[in-house]
């Protein structure tokens, strides 16, 4: 029969929306977003006066190829500029690695509490998600072999994970690594490798490098503080770099963000400032929080899940209705298969000392 209006590919009405962390409290005069993992220190200044710089001459188009970024990327993190690619955000490569390697009929694995985009990337190209059990809310290999099938094309793994903060060591991603058929493309997204400090972690460079089947996609959105200028880039071999450069959009890269990416990158002082900032309030919330009686899964990026009991008046639900009054925005992550747990974006002292000063009093506990 034929249809009686244009029909999406099959998948796409599958796809629920990605919802992103809200950012508004109503009546309440001051806000705090710890909602999106942004950072609470902001970008570089000298990023800012980068940006507003290229202010001047909107007229021209872009650096197709963003040399100049891909430059300044490789020579901060020691890898070969050819190699990289940019993107608008991290999301606009792990959608453009969806579309380059999947097709109807074949399968992508993410873990259960996986980063959205990746189901919402795959369906987008007809193909189907896998989901991979995890185990206390971390990726398990094993879990993720016994998933493949002849049909597998693509494995996404967020490590650390977005919104576990699990990350697994780099004895394990080499290890699910070798599981892998060599057709398989792993795509390990790093978004928060910045942040890590753990001596076992490998963000994917060295992978990327010694083999023909793994990609690695990182952001300016969060350590960097760029998530409104939209900038990602991908490290992988140079057959896969061929093939997402010609997908990609030919200016998929704004000028703006092309030069405060530049200016980000240089900043190494900032960088390392918003790292230790991280490091202290991490540490400092996972107590804290852990010393209301609420679980906390231990996190290596720039947040924390909050488990809530299951109790009525106790309810993750709740306790962002009463949070919100108080301005404290949180991220509720249901869709993530997280009924009842809250995710956190460690913030400034002002805002990570009225969490924990507001959660107490929802639970009805002196402070
Ligand atoms: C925030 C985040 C990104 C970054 O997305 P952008 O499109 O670069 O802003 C990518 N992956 C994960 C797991 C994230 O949490």
């Amino acid at each position: 029969m034929t249809a009686t209006r244009p029909q999406p590919r099959p998948g796409v009405l599958d796809i629920a929306a990605y919802v992103p962390g809200k950012s508004t409290a109503p009546g309440v005069d001051k806000v705090f977003k710890l909602s999106s993992n942004e950072t609470p220190l902001g970008p570089s200044p000298r990023a800012i006066a980068a940006y507003n710089e290229i202010g001047k001459r909107l007229e021209d188009y872009p650096d197709g190829s963003a040399s100049e970024l891909r430059e300044a990327i490789g020579k901060s993190f020691g890898l070969d500029p050819a190699r990289i690619v940019c993107g608008a955000g991290s999301d606009d490569l792990l959608n453009l690695l969806a579309r380059a390697y999947l097709a109807d009929g074949d399968e992508a694995i993410h873990t259960t509490h996986g980063f959205l985009v990746y189901p919402i990337a795959t369906l987008g190209t007809g193909a189907k998600p896998v989901v991979a059990a995890e185990k206390d809310f971390t990726a398990d290999v094993d879990a993720i072999l016994a998933a493949v099938t002849p049909k597998t094309k693509v494995v996404f793994l967020a490590n650390p994970n977005n919104p576990t903060g699990t990350y697994i060591a780099f004895d394990e991603v080499k290890r699910l690594h070798r599981g892998l058929p060599p057709h398989v493309l792993l795509v390990i997204d790093a978004a928060y490798a910045e942040y890590v400090r753990r001596n076992d972690y490998e963000s994917g460079i060295e992978l990327v490098a010694t083999t023909d089947n793994t990609v690695m996609c990182r952001t300016f959105s969060k350590i960097y503080g760029l998530a409104a200028v939209r900038l990602g880039w991908l490290y992988g071999p140079a057959h896969v770099v061929d093939a997402i450069n010609r997908i990609r959009g030919p200016f998929n890269v704004n000028a703006p963000a092309i030069a405060a990416g530049i200016a980000a990158i240089q900043d190494s002082a900032h960088t390392e400032m918003a790292r230790t900032h991280n490091e202290k309030w991490l540490a400092w919330l996972t107590q804290e929080i852990g010393k209301l009686g609420l679980a906390v899964t231990p996190s290596a990026a720039n947040f924390v899940l909050i488990h809530f009991p299951d109790a009525k008046g106790r309810t993750a639900a709740e306790a962002n209705a009463f949070l919100l009054k108080r301005g404290l925005i949180l991220r509720q992550v249901g869709a993530y298969k997280l009924p009842n747990a809250l995710r956190m974006s460690v913030g400034t002292e002002e805002a990570n000392r009225l969490v924990v000063k507001s959660l107490s009093e929802f639970l009805g506990k002196t402070a």
